[in-house]
């Protein structure tokens, strides 16, 4: 798919806005020559509802979970989709994807509730955490979602929670997997030095081999307890489809090594996140990151399916059902991040344009080098003539986006980031006293808040100043 040039302005299904460029299938510039999210003007969106401002094109957040749906269908019989709830804990977001039929990871008792509450089936539900507290895996069990096992002593209190409450509780074990094939492997987007397999050891995640044999065999005399899938989370390292097939096909093994020792063969495994967003547009100093031979759902799912075939039919195993927790791939390029130009200063040596949108917002452009394109709102399609610093209002150098060739920009103008849906509003931090921003959910031409901007008193309203302080301060009693 190519991105440059002026496609003609069809109203073909893979480009239903009849945009002139397409972002994705739903993002892109529209007639007017500015950028348009599912059928709405993007400058007219950020006039009316302010920046910073998140937004989500709904149709975009379906076409991606079907796109990981069909991927992995049409090479693997038995799949089912988990949405990562933490890249976007939006409860629309959750209520799309439920409509969808999607399942997924929850951590923590707030996301659990989240997808609780937005009627997500219990049992398309996985629980994972390193430290699962008493209430947690009461909430869990209450509401028949799966435990992935992390800690030794875990599976004792699943069993006493469970017999208190009169409930069976369906349990996985998240793996210690050896990956000994990535010992000499890296990706593009490793979390500092080392191979996939030294990063991937040093994490606190998962059980030995001898630790998860125990687990089960202790699980096997535990009437309430049903063992329902092995779990692993290679994270989001790398692009290489071949990576995940290699950790999808040790998956198997393992499940031969239970089977030969405890005579459980997993029925399902959950082989958790990581996959790209499939950045095909990857312009700019980083774009070794999600760049355009990003492989595509499809990809990953001929790859996976085949190392998973391969391998139960070495060993003889029934083909298990697959999970898959894809959290990024889906959110990530459904939304957009805006911010509004403000003073533009000219150095010796450099350009920095202000925009009211941080870091803060867009955490991972500085603490993870996630790569956002960044684009004008108003004009898209100009010529991008200028190499300037995007930066943010915040104290430190607040880079959301540097050395980027942009079009001349006027304060006042808008400037989006790309694929800005995964992990921003879901990490959004307050530093500097700053609010949080609004989120917006457009489809086909309709925009509504799903998320309502953050005022000052919802912030003021947590402080207290312990009344000593108050008497100190105004009782005129300072020395
Ligand atoms: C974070 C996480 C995911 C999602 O990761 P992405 O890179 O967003 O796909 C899936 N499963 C588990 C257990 C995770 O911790």
């Amino acid at each position: 798919m190519a991105a440059n040039g002026m496609a003609a302005q069809t109203q073909d299904t893979d480009n239903p806005g009849g945009l002139s460029v397409q972002f994705g299938k739903y993002i892109g510039i529209g007639a007017d020559g500015n950028l348009w999210v599912d059928g709405c003007d993007v400058q007219a969106l950020a006039q009316e509802h302010g920046a910073p401002l998140y937004i989500v094109s709904e149709n975009e957040l379906r076409h991606r979970y079907r796109a990981f749906r069909d991927g992995f269908l049409a090479h693997y019989p038995h799949v089912e989709i988990l949405f990562a709830n933490k890249s976007n804990n939006g409860l629309a977001i959750r209520h799309v994807l439920n409509q969808e039929g999607a399942g997924g990871d929850c951590f923590g008792v707030n996301e659990m509730y989240i997808a609780l509450l937005a009627g997500t089936d219990p049992r398309k539900l996985v629980l994972n955490g390193s430290n699962k507290q008493d209430e947690e895996l009461e909430m869990a069990i209450a509401n028949g979602i799966c435990v992935n096992i992390d800690a030794m002593d875990e599976l004792d209190r699943v069993d006493a929670i469970s017999q208190r409450l009169g409930r069976k509780v369906a349990i996985g074990i998240r793996l210690k997997l050896d990956l000994l094939p990535l010992a000499g492997r890296t990706g593009v987007a490793m979390h500092g030095p080392g191979t996939l397999k030294e990063q991937s050891d040093s994490t606190k995640w998962g059980m030995t081999r001898e630790q998860t044999v125990e687990i089960v065999r202790r699980a096997q005399r535990m009437p309430n307890v049903e063992l329902k899938e092995t779990h692993f989370h290679l994270s989001r390292m790398s692009n290489d489809p071949e990576n995940f097939a290699i950790m999808a096909r040790e998956m198997i093994v393992w499940s031969g090594y239970l089977r030969d020792e405890t005579g459980w063969t997993p029925p399902c495994i959950d082989i958790g996140g990581g996959w790209t967003f499939g950045k095909w547009y990857g312009t700019g100093p980083r774009a070794q990151i999600d760049d355009d031979r990003a492989p595509t759902p499809d990809v990953y799912g001929r790859q996976v399916g085949a190392a998973i075939r391969e391998e139960a039919a070495r060993l003889g195993l029934p083909l298990p059902m697959l999970r898959i927790e894809p959290g990024r791939a889906i959110s990530g390029p459904s939304g957009i991040a805006i911010g509004r130009v403000g003073a533009i200063k000219q150095g010796a040596k450099k350009k920095w344009v202000n925009l009211d949108l941080s870091t803060n917002h867009l955490s991972w452009a500085s603490a993870l080098d996630w790569y956002y394109h960044a684009v004008a709102v108003r004009g898209t399609a100009r010529e991008a003539s200028e190499l300037v610093d995007l930066v943010g209002p915040l104290c430190n150098s607040d880079e959301v986006g540097a050395h980027r060739l942009m079009p001349p920009l006027a304060r006042g103008d808008f400037v989006a980031f790309l694929d800005a849906g995964g992990y921003t509003e879901s990490s959004a931090a307050r530093y500097n006293a700053q609010l949080l921003p609004a989120t917006v959910l457009v489809a086909d031409g309709v925009a509504e808040v799903i998320t309502v901007r953050e005022q000052w008193r919802d912030v003021a309203g947590r402080f207290k100043v312990p009344p000593r302080l108050l008497a100190a301060s105004f009782g005129g009693a300072r020395g």
